[in-house]
């Protein structure tokens, strides 16, 4: 049985003129995805009413499951979903007196004075339902016509996520989709093209229906083994056994573990500590370390320094190195690492010293230059890269690069090839 085919369609100018970043589509894909349908289109479009239509009509004349579209179940004169999906479904909104009692007193509880605006969010479908939306006043509208169900929700990201808790059990029920299996492994310190040289023998002996797919970071490269559920769970579990041995040594986690976690985790096995010494990161792998819950237990400080007099009396960098080699230099990475993870007497130091741009560089240091230092109980290595693209790039590479050396280290798997 092929998975049931679901369109999505994104109502809002505001995302066609490029001044928001859809987060519906994303979500609804996802759940969607996981549940076991296909998604098969996503569709952004502007509130024009004769456009709404059109796609409205035409999405009812493809063969496709599942319809959701969302926004533009507001009050203002751009909000016209409501009645456009009543409209081409040859159905009709009534004004329910029970869902405004229930609205009326939801506002009220807030002291909240009902306006007349308030009757438009209390209109039920006559041939469809109206799902109440426990974050907000405008209900979800859902239909089942034939083998097909409608829904629109309204375009508050936090309002569709709440009433997607409703619509879901009425998707299970109707379609019974069956989700297909599905494993991500997380690797880090080999590029998408070295990850695929690594497995392009493997990838020919794959069974026919399980796909593979590279999703690269900053932070390395995931890979997402995904098969529908009729390719059996031994084969499918073969695929993933096989695929985690060849990825043995690059790979920090399994599911949406992130690197920063998976650092602590080992640390923290291992009865270890970290301090972490930023100069052109400016606080930036220490935010991304204290993101994760029980960071305390692992992170035992930070020091920005970003003068040379800061690495000089904070981290005990040398006068000389600095002089003779330059802030950004192998010597000045490496003195900072070790600065760092002596003054906070922790297990490992870790170090950036780089040119974020967009001035600084010179033709022997170009702008992204970073020099990325790790100290730890078996010595102290530094590595050199030059990062492509504007500042906030560079330090966001910077960031994830030095996480992605350290963790390298940790697990005795540095090269520096
Ligand atoms: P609407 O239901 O069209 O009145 O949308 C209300 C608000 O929800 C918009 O002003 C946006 O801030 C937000 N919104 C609508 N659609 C989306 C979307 N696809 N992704 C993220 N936010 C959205
Ligand atoms: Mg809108």
């Amino acid at each position: 049985m092929p998975a049931p085919k679901a369109h999505l369609l994104l109502i809002g100018s505001e995302l066609t003129e490029g001044r928001l970043l859809d987060k519906n589509g994303q979500f609804l894909a996802k759940k969607l995805s996981d549940l076991g349908f296909y998604v098969e289109q996503i569709k952004l479009l502007p509130d024009n009413p004769d456009l709404l239509r059109k796609s409205f009509q035409e999405s009812l004349h493809t063969p496709v499951s599942v319809l959701f579209s969302s926004g533009g179940l507001g009050h203002t004169s751009d909000d016209l979903t409501a009645e456009l999906w009543a409209e081409v479904l040859g159905d009709s909104l009534h004004f329910s007196e029970e869902l405004y009692e229930q609205l009326r007193a939801r506002l009220e509880e807030r002291g909240v004075k009902a306006l007349p605006y308030l009757e438009r969010y209390a209109r039920i479908p006559q041939k469809g339902e109206a799902l109440p939306n426990p974050v907000g006043l405008s209900p979800a509208l859902y239909w089942e016509v034939g083998e097909r169900a409608i829904c629109a929700l309204p375009g508050p990201p936090s309002e569709l996520q709440a009433l997607w808790e409703q619509v879901q059990p009425r998707l299970i029920q109707k379609f019974k989709p069956v989700p297909p299996l599905q494993h991500t492994f997380r690797t880090t310190g080999l590029t998408e093209s070295r990850v695929s040289a690594l497995l392009e023998s493997w990838e020919t002996t794959l069974p026919p229906g399980l796909q593979l797919a590279y999703n690269p970071s900053w932070e390395g490269v995931s890979l997402h083994l995904r098969a529908p559920a009729e390719i059996g769970e031994a084969s499918f579990q073969a695929a993933v056994a096989s695929l985690r041995d060849r990825l043995k040594p690059y790979l920090y986690a399994e599911g949406n573990t992130p690197l920063t976690a998976a650092i602590l985790a080992e640390l923290k096995r291992r009865g270890e500590t970290l301090a972490i010494a930023e100069s052109c990161t400016g606080g930036h792998i220490v935010a991304a370390v204290v993101d994760i819950p029980g960071a305390s237990e692992v992170l035992v400080g930070g020091i920005v320094a970003y003068a040379n007099s800061a690495k000089e009396s904070l981290l005990g960098v040398p006068p000389a190195v600095l002089r003779e080699k330059g802030a950004v230099s192998e010597e000045t990475a490496r003195a900072m690492a070790e600065g760092v993870q002596r003054r906070f007497g922790a297990t490992w130091g870790v170090a950036t010293t780089g040119i974020a741009g967009p001035t600084g560089g010179s033709a022997e240091k170009p702008i992204g230059t970073v020099w990325i230092g790790v100290a730890g109980p078996s010595g102290t290595w530094a590595k050199k890269y030059i990062f492509p693209g504007g500042r906030t790039a560079v330090i966001g590479r910077a960031t994830a690069t030095a996480l992605s050396l350290f963790w390298q280290a940790v697990r005795g798997v540095l090269s520096f090839a």
